[in-house]
Formats: C-alpha cells, structure tokens, sequence
C-alpha cells in the first residue's frame, strides 16, 4: 500500500488497516532510490504476509538492506528474525532495545506482561534476533534517504523515532510514541516513564514534523504537528495526553 512517492506500508495489523497478522504494527517501507529499509517488523506470527505485501509492491525483499526497530515490544520487534533473513537484511535498533531483542529478554519488553494481559495469544512464540545498536542523534543513510535517529523514551526504554526529510518535509515515524489525536501508550510495565514521555512529546513538537506516520492507527500527511500540539495542550495544563492503551 504506497502512501507516499518513498513509503510504503507493508504491514498492519488490527489497530491499523488489515493487511498482516492481526498484532502486527504499522510496518512502513522506506525507498531509498531503489535501496530499501523497513521500519518495525511486526509481530513475526505471519512474517509471510509481510513479504507477499513486499513483494506485490514490486520490490524484492533482497532490495532491503536495513529494519529499523522503533523499539523491542513483540508486536514490533517479534518479526525481524524471519524477515531479516528474507531479506538478508541487517536489524537496528537504540542500544537498549539492540540488547532485548538479541538477548530474546521477555522480561525486559515486557511479553510476559502482555501475554497475561491478553494482548498476544498463549501461544505466541517471539524469536530473538541479532540487532546492531545505533545511537541516537546520529543518522544512517538508506540509498538516497537520510534517517535521523531520536531517542523517544516515555512508552519504554530504548524507544526510537526516525526522521526522513524530503523535498523539505519532515516526515516521522513515531513507533509507539504518539498517535492519531494527540494520544500517547502508557502502559503499566516497568519502563513505561510518564517524565520521559513528556520530553519526547517536547522534543517531538521541537521537530515539528510535516507528515506523521505513528505505529498504529491513523497517520497524517500533512500538518502532522497537530497530533502532537493536542498532546501538548494537555501537557501544559498539567493533565496527561489521552492513553491508547486500555481502551
Ligand atoms: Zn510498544
């Protein structure tokens, strides 16, 4: 599903638009000029439907060089093994979430939590994968695209957004930082840290993107700030942005 000349979305699960597994995130396609990289790689219980979506693009799964993980939860991160070595691709992620989902660290992105909760069937398996950290604050080049690196916390630790510019937008891929309305996901898990949330949604207006593509529900192409002055609005009154989680 191409939703812009350079993004695809090739994933999507329930909370987005049906065309992968159910817990899959909003798995987004960047094209580079030919050289391609994936952010976020879905729940990894149907990987293939991922790659038919791929590859009905017309682009072949070898054309990835990189995924890019917005952050360890299983419904992120549980689809990089199967997928990088479809596409003999590399994984990255921030150093926290490099070391979880290498480590296969349950614990650490709270699975164990969220199959209790129901969030994922009892028989969900999540499969570790190496991943390579980056640091924040630097950027990697996909073919001809810039992607900037931004660490997010708030929602959990290790938590990334990425940023491409084209033709002078801003476009960011938020993960599970913000989302449609000007929500955020707290959830009651260990590094879930309502102050860091507040500086990412700071730092997040500071950006002020253009397009906003988040990694689940609605996305917005253009005035994509908004989403984030609503979570503002109610930041500076000194409430708390509406939460997606436990709706
Ligand atoms: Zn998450």
């Amino acid at each position: 599903m191409q939703i812009h000349e350079r993004i695809y979305i090739v994933g999507s699960g329930d909370s987005g638009f049906g065309i992968s597994h159910d817990l899959d995130c909003t798995v987004y396609l960047i094209d580079g000029d030919g050289e391609y990289a994936l952010i976020d790689a879905g729940a990894g219980v149907e990987p293939e439907s991922i790659l038919h979506n791929i590859k009905a693009a017309g682009i072949h799964p070898a054309q990835i060089s990189g995924i890019f993980l917005t952050h360890g939860h299983g419904d992120h991160s549980g689809g990089a093994f199967v997928l990088s070595r479809a596409c003999q691709a590399e994984v990255y992620a921030l150093r926290e979430t490099a070391e979880y989902v290498s480590e296969g660290n349950l614990k650490a992105i709270a699975l164990e939590e969220a199959i209790r909760a129901g969030v994922y069937g009892k028989g969900y398996t999540f499969h570790a994968c190496p991943v390579r950290p980056i640091l924040e604050d630097t950027s990697v080049q996909v073919g001809d695209i810039r992607l900037n690196v931004y660490r997010m916390e708030g929602h959990c630790s290790g938590h990334a957004c990425y940023e491409m510019i084209w033709q002078g937008k801003k476009i960011v891929f938020s993960g599970d930082c913000i989302f449609n309305y000007g929500k955020i996901a707290l959830q009651a898990i260990w590094d879930c840290d309502l102050q860091k949330y507040i500086e990412s949604c700071k730092r997040l207006e500071e950006i002020h993107p253009d397009v906003l593509l988040p990694a689940h529900g609605a996305f917005l192409m253009s005035r994509g700030y908004t989403y984030i002055e609503k979570a503002m609005r109610k930041i500076r009154g000194l409430g708390i942005p509406d939460n997606l989680i436990g709706e």
